[in-house]
């Protein structure tokens, strides 16, 4: 315990110490904020929250998606900067995603992160996970578990922003896999699907597909941004 302390006021410190050498801005407005918020009170207050979304899994199941925001302004630009390997966006993604979404009130019980992953070939050339990182530093203010790695992508798909709508199903289909493992860590679990931005829902669907086979209690989802 005194450890965990030591390591907090440390932790505290550092982001201290960080503001002052790097101040951290509003994203939108560029207003000084603190190191866990992404927008000042007004920008946040300002930001049009998308009604959830609901996305058909199978003809009985369907999940729920809940959004930040809209794919428009700087929420768009912080996506997009994961092609230049920019990691700050992951925290300001999550930092968004943590003002604008009640992760309180949505969900409960034994719940776990699930990010969407990244064929290896396009996590070997950027070195990160954007929807990984977004967990990762979400889990910590939520309180919510991330499991990594339990699905894999087994099929390198095109960007969906770059595939026309209608053809957005097919780019993706088959290209998840349950992990060894997966179903014992996934198993009557609440799981949320975590991606940074969702267009048609096609990807989220055939996540989802896969964790539905590891027979979770529920699965919902959560993005950064919503493309409609
Ligand atoms: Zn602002």
């Amino acid at each position: 315990m005194r450890v965990r302390n030591i390591l907090e006021f440390a932790q505290r410190g550092l982001e201290h110490l960080l503001q002052i050498i790097f101040p951290f801005e509003c994203i939108s407005c560029g207003i000084g904020c603190d190191f866990n918020v992404a927008m000042c009170g007004v920008c946040a207050n300002e930001l049009r929250v998308p009604p959830s979304l609901e996305i058909e899994v199978t003809k009985k199941v369907s999940v729920k998606v809940h959004a930040a925001g809209f794919y428009e302004g700087p929420l768009r630009e912080l996506v997009l900067k994961k092609h230049y390997k920019d990691l700050s966006a992951s925290r300001l993604l999550a930092n968004v995603m943590f003002q604008k979404i009640d992760f309180e009130k949505l969900f409960g019980g034994d719940i776990v992160l699930v990010p969407v992953p990244l064929h290896w070939t396009r996590w070997a050339s950027r070195g990160f996970n954007q929807a990984t990182m977004m967990a990762k530093f979400l889990s910590k203010p939520t309180g919510i578990p991330v499991a990594k790695r339990l699905v894999r992508r087994v099929r390198k798909t095109a960007f969906q922003t770059d595939v026309p709508g209608d053809e957005r199903g097919k780019n993706v289909s088959g290209a998840f896999e349950l992990k060894p493992g997966a179903r014992e860590k996934l198993a009557g679990k609440h799981v949320v699907i975590l991606d940074d931005l969702c267009t048609t829902g096609s990807t989220l669907k055939f996540v989802a597909r896969e964790i539905l086979r590891c027979h979770p209690e529920k699965i919902s989802a959560v993005v950064a941004c919503r493309a409609s």
